[in-house]
């Protein structure tokens, strides 16, 4: 029998019992004033909030959270049983790049079918520069889940300044800020800065401070990829605390992490300077994403001054020897001690247009089958080949496990995927674009005990809604959005390996979006209701 056969039939019960015994239907003589749309019966609510679980029903009408009750009596058009199922707000990433993606598949597949209902892109610096003409044509695109964006230091900063490696002129500055406000304005949700990559990496703290002041203006927030997450991290994270001071403005620090052998066990050090700077009332949060391993570009390996200027300009420097020697020893100092792990085997290419073959392989790999020895210098000259052919994308094994599951446990740290809307089958990616939040629930919730359930979810919900200032989301009450994710606690897990990504999870049993299904359990139902959030909405006050 379907739902809405059982939530029928639920109501010619009530009637014909009305009818033939009054007495009993005392509490029922003022019917519901709204019938809904949905009804999810007999759930484990996990509200959000972080409270402990409580059984009980959801109603759900016109797209927000009409009722929450036990025993909730109200006709609805279609009905869930969801004994034995967690019912939580449909979980917020924090931090991705879903820019491009989500453009080529609206329905961001591999994000919903882990139980994300919010992507919040603009991520490391990059965004649409005009941001009111990007959401613009975001609008007119029917999406499954809702979007929201930062707008990028780092593509302000190339709009204005080119990839040049110097402070801004005071036109500069001001065309910058202008750029910036007016993305506010246009209703991006706060400011991100990628200060590890280029051009973010020319920009000094001061300037940086300036453009955060205009994010701030409009209650937005700061969210960064640190100058350094390996060799660096301490001082970094120290930067970001004074831009939080001097700029006035609640700071993220994204994808937080202790990248390389030696700072492996410093997120002791970053996450006391987290609290102490919460402590003289500094509004500081972080996000994570639950693995042991990064994903970015192979220039991520080259020293910033090397891209000054652009492709072309790094190519020339490339062919003066000198220049060359100075850019591979950098190269050879990030192999061993950051992001390369120590071990030319810890870096595996995920994507490479110039040679699809190398996908899935390590750089240690690919020296043994070219013959060549294996030494640090080596794999230098290996990865400068490979940008000059046009780069790669890499996965990176250099974190420790300790240190990602100390990081979760804060109470300040979100979880987000840093991941991207994947085309199935393509490359061999990061497994954070399907796996995140399953594997947040699965494996550090029930395998671990990592964390609680409940905290986990708040993790996912309302604290990214809190710090993006999504208020009316992100939790279960009457007058909150409808975005709902019902999961299996005892079977919820990520599929996604390192060398298989392509793999959905599962343990997932539903995905509402705005009181609307977009993924039932078993495929995406081709809904779109997502929507473009923008800062400037006004939050419909919860009832
Ligand atoms: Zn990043």
């Amino acid at each position: 029998m379907s739902g809405k056969q059982i939530s029928l039939l639920a109501v010619s019960v009530l009637l014909i019992s009305c009818l033939v015994l009054p007495a009993a239907c005392a509490h029922s003589r003022q019917p519901a004033r709204t019938a809904a749309d949905l009804l999810i019966t007999g759930a484990k609510i996990v509200d959000g909030a972080g409270n402990p679980w409580y059984l009980g029903d959801v109603a759900v009408a016109d797209g927000r959270i009409l009722a929450v009750r036990a025993q909730l009596d109200i006709p609805a058009a279609d009905t869930i049983d969801a004994l034995g199922l967690v019912l939580s707000p449909g979980f917020i990433d924090i931090h991705n790049h879903c820019d491009s993606g989500i453009r080529h598949n609206p329905d961001a597949t591999n994000f919903v079918r882990q139980g994300v209902t919010t992507l919040i892109g603009g991520a490391d610096g990059g965004s649409a520069v005009d941001m009111g003409a990007y959401l613009a044509g975001l609008d007119t695109l029917p999406l499954a889940p809702n979007v929201c964006f930062t707008v990028g230091q780092g593509s302000v900063r190339r709009e204005v300044m080119g990839l040049d490696d110097r402070a801004p002129t005071a036109e500069e500055l001001q065309r910058m800020k202008q750029l910036v406000g007016q993305a506010m304005r246009d209703g991006a949700v706060g400011i991100s800065t990628g200060l590890k990559y280029v051009p973010g990496a020319y920009s000094g703290t001061e300037e940086v401070i300036e453009l955060a002041k205009v994010a701030a203006a409009y209650g937005g927030y700061y969210t960064s990829h640190l100058r350094e997450e390996g060799p660096g991290l301490i001082e970094a994270v120290a930067e970001a605390i004074r831009i939080a001071d001097e700029a006035g403005i609640p700071v993220n620090l994204t994808h937080h992490k202790a990248v390389g052998k030696l700072m492996w066990g410093r997120s002791v050090t970053t996450l006391a300077m987290l609290d102490s700077a919460r402590a003289r009332g500094l509004d500081i949060t972080a996000d994570q994403y639950p693995y042991p391993a990064t994903s970015t570009g192979l220039r991520v390996l080259f020293p910033p001054w090397s891209m000054a200027g652009g492709t072309d300009s790094l190519y020339a420097r490339l062919d003066n020897p000198v220049q060359k020697e100075k850019i591979a020893g950098a190269i050879a100092f990030a192999l061993t001690n950051d992001r390369g792990g120590d071990d030319p085997q810890n870096v595996t290419i995920a994507s490479c247009a110039h040679d699809h073959s190398l996908e899935g392989k390590n750089l240690r790999q690919i020296l043994e089958e070219r013959g060549i020895e294996q030494t640090i210098e080596n794999t230098a000259e290996l990865v400068i080949s490979l940008v000059l052919k046009g780069g790669a994308s890499c996965v990176y094994h250099c974190l420790n496990e300790d240190d990602v599951a100390r990081i979760m446990s804060h109470p300040a740290v979100m979880h987000a995927s840093d991941g991207t809307v994947m085309e199935f089958g393509k490359g061999v990616p990061h497994p954070r674009s399907y796996g995140t939040f399953p594997r947040v629930l699965g494996h550090y919730v029930r395998e671990l005990g990592v964390i609680s359930l409940e905290d986990a979810v708040r993790k996912m919900t309302s604290l990214p809604a809190q710090r993006a200032g999504l208020l009316d989301r992100g939790i279960i009450r009457p007058g909150a959005a409808a975005d709902l994710t019902l999961f299996d606690p005892e079977r919820i897990i990520d599929k996604a390996t390192f060398e298989k990504p392509h793999q959905y999870p599962v343990g997932i049993e539903r995905v509402i979006v705005g009181g609307r299904t977009v993924f039932d359990g078993n495929k995406m139902t081709g809904e779109r209701p997502g929507r473009v959030l923008r800062r400037t909405d006004r939050p419909v006050g919860l009832l």
